[in-house]
């Protein structure tokens, strides 16, 4: 967004509270921590050069090797100019006389600004469960969204990790083993599937480089931001046989591959192929764990396959769980009640524990919105605007809240895609927006109460077509005690969606109301 608004020849200020660049990346340093997305797609499409002058090493890169990614990036776009880090936003207000923006950080420091843009992420306030006597406890505890930046040596500690989602299905499979003992909280078992991760030889990279336009243009019209294709759109007339074939070949592929066995919009609606591959993914998990009772605790039944965010399982996760110092804890039939100075006490046990790590997740879509202290036209604020869940129009635009643009905001395609195609959208649709304002000598854009309205029943009917209503996850805040739950992602596919803020666009901003405020002073150049 800096570089194009940049382009744009206006004075951009980003604020960072991180004291790098990376975001997720900067903050999520866990052992084993991992990208989902394959890394030839999980990067910027928008400038040859970046492709020409680096080179992933992976299928799926590794936190440090995104991080210096995002260093290198940095550094060639010369961004670090204009970052300032260790600076946190804590307060937007808007001002209607003016139509600016005053933003004010930590530090006091206030700046007025023609737009206010935010892109503080989807998956970035970190989730702790408030469990009693953790002050009282004894031994060290980490959440993994807030990981120190130094090597943490579990060799002879009992460590305990809260937590089976993506972070902790990749934390549990890379600790294992190497603590003297590793005792799993597992609330809700998950559905992992092989990544089936390996180094990416000379020639393969060769072959992606030099098709790297046609995997951009597939990847930005495909649902989910990836270019791999289906063979059948449907398991209609297909027998028994032929779908396990396909889902065999598809488990063989491995990672996001597999959820593409079908056209994924259909594996997510239909209740009948998502229950045969969902059962497909449990006989796996049961062929591969020793123990039919842990494997049983394993097996996902309470939600239909990709009703939550699918993990990935990089490195045996299921067979951790045969290994003797690896102990499953179902906190689902004995939860966790509180910490003691040695350890945790669940509802039919005491666990003897010198590290405890959370790996419970983020208040997420919202929450990170929500901790800046948003105040709108007529002194509403986001947060009442909000009370019973989000509302927005593209996911880019709030009424009542003239000029702030919301980088993947709630209610357009983000975490249901490959970020960084849904994030390079939002980045040109605004930059676009803003150029035409300019152009049309606009200073103000607020999107209007009907629009906002739509786009909201949109995004819910779409939902409920769809098997997310099955799961108690993120998608919807269900993770977070008295959040209020309603799905947030757009869940009708990057490809229609970018389409519908295309067709906006060319329609003079269909939705948003544009108009020129006499007595603004000019701002020049912001
Ligand atoms: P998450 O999916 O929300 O998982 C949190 C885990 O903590 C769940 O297993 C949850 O159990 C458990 N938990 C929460 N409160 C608990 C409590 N009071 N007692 C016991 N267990 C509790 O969070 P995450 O694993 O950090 O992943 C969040 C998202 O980040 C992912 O879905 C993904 O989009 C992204 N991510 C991506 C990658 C990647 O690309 N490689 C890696 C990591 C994360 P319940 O299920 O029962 O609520």
């Amino acid at each position: 967004m800096l570089h194009r608004l940049r382009e744009l020849g206006l004075s951009v200020r980003v604020f960072e509270k991180g004291d790098g660049v990376g975001g997720t990346w900067y903050w999520n340093r866990y052992p084993g921590a991992r990208c989902d997305s394959e890394s030839h797609i999980y990067c910027y499409s928008f400038a040859e050069e970046l492709h020409e002058d680096w080179e992933w090493s992976e299928r799926y890169p590794e936190q440090p090797e995104i991080l210096a990614y995002l260093q290198f990036v940095a550094d060639r776009l010369d961004l670090r100019r204009d970052i300032e880090f260790e600076t946190e936003v804590t307060s937007a207000t808007y001002d209607e006389s003016s139509s600016t923006w005053t933003v004010e950080t930590a530090d006091g420091e206030r700046v007025s600004t023609r737009f206010f843009i935010t892109a503080v992420g989807c998956l970035s306030k970190p989730f702790r469960p408030d469990f009693d006597g953790l002050d009282d406890f004894e031994g060290e505890w980490y959440h993994t969204a807030r990981w120190p930046d130094e090597e943490i040596d579990f060799g002879d500690d009992h460590v305990g990790v809260i937590g089976t989602g993506s972070t902790g299905i990749q934390f549990i499979s890379e600790v294992g083993g190497r603590a003297d003992h590793l005792t799993v909280f597992q609330r809700t078992p998950n559905y992992a599937v092989p990544a089936r991760n390996r180094p990416l030889g000379d020639e393969e990279y060769a072959d992606i480089r030099a098709n790297y336009d046609d995997i951009w243009e597939r990847a930005r019209d495909s649902r989910l931001g990836m270019p791999f294709d289906w063979e059948q759109h449907t398991a209609f007339n297909l027998s028994d046989e032929e779908i396990e074939e396909v889902l065999e070949e598809r488990w063989q592929q491995g990672g996001f591959r597999f959820l593409h066995a079908f056209e994924p919009g259909y594996i997510l609606s239909n209740a009948e192929i998502n229950e045969t591959i969902s059962e497909f993914i449990r006989e796996k998990i049961r062929e591969k764990v020793d123990d039919p009772e842990t494997a049983e605790k394993l097996v996902p039944t309470d939600h239909p396959y990709g009703s939550k965010r699918p993990p990935m399982d990089y490195n045996d996760y299921y067979g951790t769980y045969n290994r003797d110092d690896v102990t499953l804890v179902d906190v689902d039939e004995a939860p966790i009640e509180a910490f003691t100075p040695d350890g945790i006490r669940t509802a039919d046990d005491h666990y003897d524990l010198d590290t405890v790590v959370f790996a419970t997740g983020f208040d997420a879509m919202t929450g990170a919105l929500l901790a800046i202290d948003i105040e709108g036209r007529d002194g509403q604020t986001l947060e009442a605007k909000w009370e019973a869940g989000p509302r927005t129009y593209l996911g880019l635009g709030i009424h009542g809240f003239p000029n702030l643009f919301t980088i993947t905001g709630p209610q357009s395609p983000s975490v249901l895609t490959n970020m960084p195609m849904a994030i390079e959208q939002h980045v040109e649709w605004i930059a676009d927006c803003i150029a035409y304002m300019d152009e049309q000598g606009y200073d103000r854009i607020e999107a209007t109460e009907d629009a906002e309205t739509q786009w909201v029943q949109n995004t819910n009917m779409l939902a409920e077509n769809m098997l997310f209503s099955e799961a108690k996850s993120w998608y919807r805040g269900a993770n977070v005690p008295g959040k209020t739950q309603v799905f947030t992602p757009f869940p009708g596919g990057l490809d229609n969606y970018r389409e519908i803020c295309d067709r906006v666009a060319g329609d003079d901003y269909d939705g948003f109301e544009l108009d020129r405020v006499d007595d603004a002073p000019t701002v020049e150049g912001r």
